[in-house]
């Protein structure tokens, strides 16, 4: 078989065989589809050899670019001595070592660390053991949750139930757990109606009368700190993450952060709740945990829970949960090789001068006539793209903006995807100044030639 047969052959067996997540394959069977074959730093290269940047850090995981030496190295090392072993059981080197490393970075308090695979299971286990903590403290009726508006915590059942994103989650409500949904600080879109200059933080009051009027029946309030990612990259007004902070405490309910998106570096501190000084009962980490390398997720406890599910073998206070891969040595040799980088390359303190270059140019989306909001919260950020900036009326949804700003961009040599109408610019960090240029000129050209097109 010739080169280019054997490249066409794998297109044809893509769109035959694979269901891709969250993509609409009759469109996709339309496309010609894009085969990653190898990628070094920030650039992925696809089977016929053409480049592209990886600006959304290969769906928000990937920290140090690709084919990171010392993470590839880690890896190869670890494999030498064995690829999986379970922690039902036993335990192994890098999982042991990786807690202790977790439980040292966190915030203060968070000591326990229970693994996973994913970001939804890290929340699917940080419900549980909110809930079994009020059944094992006799307190029985606190059985439900609140989230946010637009948020997202995973695709799982239990993650959906409280999820806040209409067209995601509204087609399995049947199947759900009671949650309280609080409005979403979303300045530009503001729930209530109010003016960010002037509203006082007002949803904080809507939060604390959700949690006034319920909080016999709420084990906890799950959130994103700092950016609603999967919702819109949803950027929280200062003193909406302390003010959750001090009503959970206030009403007896416990604090989940879900930081799968935020944590490692991704807002500038290592953590978001960092900014704000905020300490959850409960952490989950996911995405970069390892740098983007492969699944792995922890869900980071205090003392306090931890110890509610202490007992007498058949008292089964036991936390009964677990997954398969749970502590996956390779996994976590990976993340203590990308822990290693945080401190041998200085990363959050380099990262300062790139957020701030990013702000700098990103001013420069503000002339597009179509970019309603532009919204940036560390190295993240993304511009909403709306059919009338003094209105702000949304583009339709059979216009599918976002993906042909998408489609432009790779044709351009750039690798995005959108939610909805909101485009994002997450690249890894160890972007380099003149490579994040290309990024940002790319995309501003394809929104330019996109939107223009449109009207
Ligand atoms: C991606 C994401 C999840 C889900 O993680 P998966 O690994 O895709 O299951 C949960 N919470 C947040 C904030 C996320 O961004």
């Amino acid at each position: 078989m010739t080169q280019k047969t054997y490249q066409e052959q794998l297109q044809t067996w893509d769109k035959q065989y694979l269901w891709h997540p969250f993509t609409q394959m009759q469109d996709y069977i339309k496309e010609t589809p894009l085969i990653i074959e190898e990628g070094s730093g920030i650039f992925l290269k696809d089977i016929d050899g053409k480049e592209y940047i990886d600006g959304i850090s290969s769906m928000w995981c990937n920290l140090h670019g690709h084919r990171k030496k010392e993470i590839d190295d880690a890896i190869k090392r670890q494999l030498d001595k064995i690829a999986h072993t379970t922690l039902l059981g036993p335990t192994n080197i890098p999982a042991i070592e990786l807690a202790k490393k977790l439980a040292e970075i966190a915030p203060q308090g968070l000591t326990k660390v229970f693994y996973s695979d994913n970001g939804s299971t890290a929340n699917e286990v940080a419900m549980k053991m909110a809930f079994q903590y009020w059944q094992h403290k006799g307190l029985k009726a606190k059985t439900q949750f609140v989230a946010l508006q637009h948020g997202y915590h995973g695709d799982t059942i239990g993650t959906m139930s409280v999820g806040g994103i209409e067209i995601f989650h509204g087609a399995f409500r049947p199947l759900y757990f009671k949650t309280h949904l609080a409005p979403s600080p979303y300045c530009y879109r503001c729930p209530l109606g109010k003016q960010p200059k002037n509203c006082s933080l007002a949803c904080l009051e809507e939060l604390e009368s959700i949690l006034k009027d319920n909080s016999r029946g709420i084990a906890a309030m799950i959130m994103e700190p700092m950016v609603q990612g999967a919702g819109g990259m949803i950027v929280h007004p200062a003193g909406y993450l302390s003010g959750t902070r001090a009503l959970c405490k206030k009403y007896n309910v416990l604090l989940i952060l879900d930081e799968v998106l935020t944590g490692f570096g991704r807002t500038g501190r290592m953590f978001a709740c960092l900014h704000e000084n905020v300490v959850p009962d409960i952490m989950t980490l996911s995405k970069g945990i390892n740098g983007g390398y492969m699944p792995l997720a922890a869900t980071l406890a205090t003392e306090e829970i931890y110890h509610a599910f202490l007992g007498k073998y058949a008292d089964l206070k036991t936390f009964f949960h677990g997954h398969t891969y749970t502590g996956n040595p390779l996994g976590c040799a990976a993340a203590l090789a990308s822990m290693g980088l945080f401190e041998k390359e200085h990363i959050l303190e380099n990262l300062e001068t790139k957020i701030q270059y990013l702000q700098t140019r990103l001013k420069q989306f503000e002339s597009l006539e179509h970019a309603g909001d532009i919204r940036q919260c560390g190295l993240i950020a993304a511009i909403e793209l709306v059919k009338d900036k003094s209105t702000k009326e949304p583009y339709d949804w059979k216009e599918r903006i976002g993906i042909r700003v998408c489609l432009e961009a790779r044709k351009q040599g750039l690798l995005i995807r959108p939610l909805g109408h909101i485009m994002v610019i997450m690249p890894p960090w160890s972007i380099k100044e003149h490579e994040l240029d290309r990024l940002l000129n790319i995309m501003y050209e394809s929104v330019r030639i996109v939107t223009q097109e449109t009207t």
